[in-house]
């Protein structure tokens, strides 16, 4: 089996002691955080410590105040309330022990209180005004604008009595956030599936889930054991099970955790001046107003309209010819329509190219697409992490080390089960190696090893024929004797799907931002330090590269023969893959209007059932599925509260972006560096508008994002499909 050789090498080369691990306390799990509840308490403490005294210093200077004498003390408790905030957020989503998690949760939250403390503290906001920005760089001036506006969202020029209750609301919102995000972690289910209930799903999905006594498979709501059911099963009543199942994860404990925090979120609104939160959350954003994300959704819903009718009359079409008395296709089937119409009308079944995608070698190659494109080099690390199956690595420029980055990949017990990036330690040019990480659940790292009979791995590529159950279960219990019999069993594999890959790229997009924009001249412009609505700018750019023909053949090698995957095939897999779009756009706008709505209105009269299914109804093609409680366990409403619309906005912004590259060349090209050096290394010093035009020379247009919409339709590759 393929290994990625020669990042393991260079690993064994190196010989420079990184100089991050020259700064001490910066890993909460190096002072025993990730194994011990009590350690992570003194560590988070002792942060909080240093970032009070920070404080206390710049309040004492005497004279006139300069960037210099003021702003860096400011800066120095930023960095502590980055780091243990960042680090406390981490543990809360990866550390082995639930009493870990459970007092990470605390930590996060007391880290959060000291937060919006410090946003209400006048003495601060004050000595910060004082200071005197004349000589200053734009850097500089652009920092401190930004965060005295901060403070004025935040109300420090209101009387003590309300900051006193801003700050009670403000504690009150972090706790409820944090409650949202634990209970649709832990609130993981099962469902329960019968032998023939099974058919359509690939054979190294069921090998990893043998049949208990009884005959039945348990089925988790977990992403790798969820998103196949919903892709490939082909009996609705089990894709019905898992989507109910995966659709009330948190519910019903989290009906009444949203509608306290919408309630709350309002009154801080109230109190500051504003008509609602999303007008208060968007006012220091790109956007400016929740009435600008209203013209720019009608856009998105101007663009998409057609498109996704006739997406959703073809695949309609055509589950009607084979299912007779079909009338129409419900969310709970609409995934696995749209596998099966891009079977059909494209030759291409998304499992026949999983074998091109182990998960270690989709590491490698997107980790030497990133290392191309923005001209640096990773090494293998020793350093320690959380958790024993996290690799890390060492990102360096010149034979200079600028970064690390943690891969935190695979599902385990307890861990969060979805998909991103986290910054680790704000990096700081000349003095604080940026560190970020990803976390991430993609199938594969098991540590208990699965083996795949060479029968088990034929059916994973071709056209899906019907097994009968019994060789089904003759298959999952061969593998199992011979695992058993065996004392060098092979790992899974972990085959990924396109649309895994394609996530994979996403997340690195991020884990780039955070490690190349962490060498600003001050931490609080470090790497993420955007404005919000700008962050998944590079995320979605770096999507763009799977594109790539050459690109993808460099990696996409059968993890058996080792063909590279073939030409044919990325054609078949880009046109399958390029149906959809405008429907994809829908469900993004559909997302949106309900992240602003809930935040745009009086949210005592909110009845949260009847908003989710209407605005469903009045923006999705599909049938509603009674039962579906999706708000309980749309996590995105803590993080990105009103401001969902960032992914819509940034996809705009990515495909003019990435219009600018050669494709050609798209690694090589000349836009890779300018873009590297005008928007991913300013991180925050800049105000977005600013970086779009750097790059662009103009604003982003929609035009790149049409085209990328239509493409499906231009190509005419859908035409005649019946
Ligand atoms: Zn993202």
């Amino acid at each position: 089996m393929w290994q990625p050789r020669s990042l393991e090498d260079s690993a064994t080369m190196s010989v420079e002691t990184p100089s991050a691990t020259e700064n001490k306390n910066i890993h909460a799990w190096d002072d025993g955080g990730a194994a011990s509840a009590a350690a992570l308490t003194a560590w988070v403490g002792a942060r909080l410590a240093a970032h009070e005294n920070a404080l206390a210093r710049l309040l004492a200077v005497q004279g006139e105040r300069t960037p210099e004498n003021s702003l860096s003390l400011y800066d120095e408790a930023i960095e502590q309330l980055n780091l243990a905030g960042a680090q406390a957020g981490i543990l809360n989503s990866v550390a082995e022990d639930k009493g870990v998690r459970d007092q990470a949760q605390l930590e996060a939250q007391r880290v959060s209180v000291a937060g919006s403390a410090l946003s209400l503290n006048r003495e601060v906001y004050e000595a910060l005004v004082a200071i005197n920005v004349e000589k200053a760089s734009p850097a500089t001036k652009h920092y401190l604008e930004r965060t005295l506006l901060s403070y004025r969202l935040a109300g420090v020029d209101k009387d003590q009595p309300t900051r006193d209750r801003l700050q009670t609301l403000h504690e009150k919102a972090t706790r409820l956030s944090l409650e949202f995000s634990r209970n649709i972690q832990e609130g993981g289910k099962t469902i329960q599936a019968t032998a023939d209930e099974l058919e359509g799903l690939p054979a190294d999905y069921l090998a990893r889930h043998p049949f208990d006594a009884d005959g039945n498979v348990v089925i988790s709501t977990d992403p790798p054991d969820m998103q196949p059911v919903m892709t490939f099963a082909a009996n609705s009543s089990l894709r019905e099970r898992m989507f109910l199942a995966y659709n009330t994860r948190a519910y019903p404990a989290n009906r009444q955790v949203l509608l306290d925090l919408l309630a709350t979120r309002q009154e801080i609104a109230s109190i500051l001046g504003f008509r609602s939160w999303a007008d208060l959350a968007t006012a220091d954003q790109m956007m400016q107003s929740a009435a600008n994300v209203r013209t720019f959704l009608e856009k998105l819903n101007e663009a998409s309209r057609d498109g996704a009718k006739h997406e959703h009359k073809l695949v309609l079409d055509f589950a009607r010819e084979r299912h007779g008395n079909l009338k129409e296709i419900d969310i709970t089937s609409r995934g696995y329509w749209y596998e099966q119409f891009r079977r059909a009308a494209f030759d291409f079944d998304s499992q026949s190219v999983r074998p091109y995608f182990p998960y270690a070698q989709v590491e490698a190659g997107v980790l030497k697409t990133a290392a191309q494109l923005f001209k640096v080099e990773f090494r293998r690390s020793q350093a320690t992490a959380w958790h024993r199956s996290v690799s890390v690595f060492d990102v360096f420029e010149g034979g200079v080390h600028v970064g690390r980055f943690y891969l935190d990949m695979h599902p385990r017990e307890g861990k969060d089960k979805w998909f991103s990036a986290a910054p680790v330690v704000t990096g700081v040019r000349g003095r604080v190696i940026p560190e970020a990480a990803l976390i991430c659940n993609f199938p594969g790292g098991d540590e208990e090893p699965v083996l795949l009979t060479p029968q088990q791995l034929e059916t994973l590529s071709g056209e899906p024929e019907h097994i009968p159950q019994q060789q089904h279960e003759l298959e999952a219990r061969a593998a199992e004797a011979e695992r058993r019999a065996s004392q060098q069993t092979p790992r899974d594999p972990g085959l990924l799907q396109y649309s895994d890959v394609v996530t994979f790229f996403h997340e690195f997009g991020h884990l780039m931002h955070a490690i190349l924009g962490g060498h600003t001249e001050w931490v609080g412009l470090s790497g993420f330090a955007t404005e919000g609505d700008f962050i998944e700018v590079p995320s979605q750019m770096l999507e763009e590269f799977f594109r790539d023909e050459k690109l993808l053949q460099s990696f996409a090698k059968h993890y058996e023969t080792g063909e590279v995957l073939p030409s044919e095939t990325i054609k078949k897999m880009k046109h399958a893959g390029s149906f959809g779009r405008a429907d994809w756009v829908r469900s993004q706008l559909y997302y949106t209007t309900l992240s602003l709505d809930l935040h745009d209105q009086d949210p005592t009269k909110l009845d949260l059932d009847e908003i989710t299914k209407r605005l469903y109804q009045s923006l999705q093609p599909w049938t509603w599925a009674d039962g579906n409680r999706m708000y309980a366990s749309f996590g995105h409403l803590t993080g990105y509260s009103s401001n969902y619309y960032t992914y819509a906005f940034d996809k705009v912004i990515a495909l003019d972006f990435f219009g600018q590259f050669d494709p050609k060349d798209l690694l090589g090209c000349e836009a890779g560096a300018r873009y590297r050096k005008t928007v991913i290394e300013q991180g925050g010093s800049k105000p977005g508008r600013q970086l779009v035009r750097d790059f662009l020379g103009r604003d982003e247009e929609f035009s790149a994002f049409s085209k990328w919409l239509n493409e499906e339709f231009e190509e005419q590759v859908v035409a005649g499909v019946r």
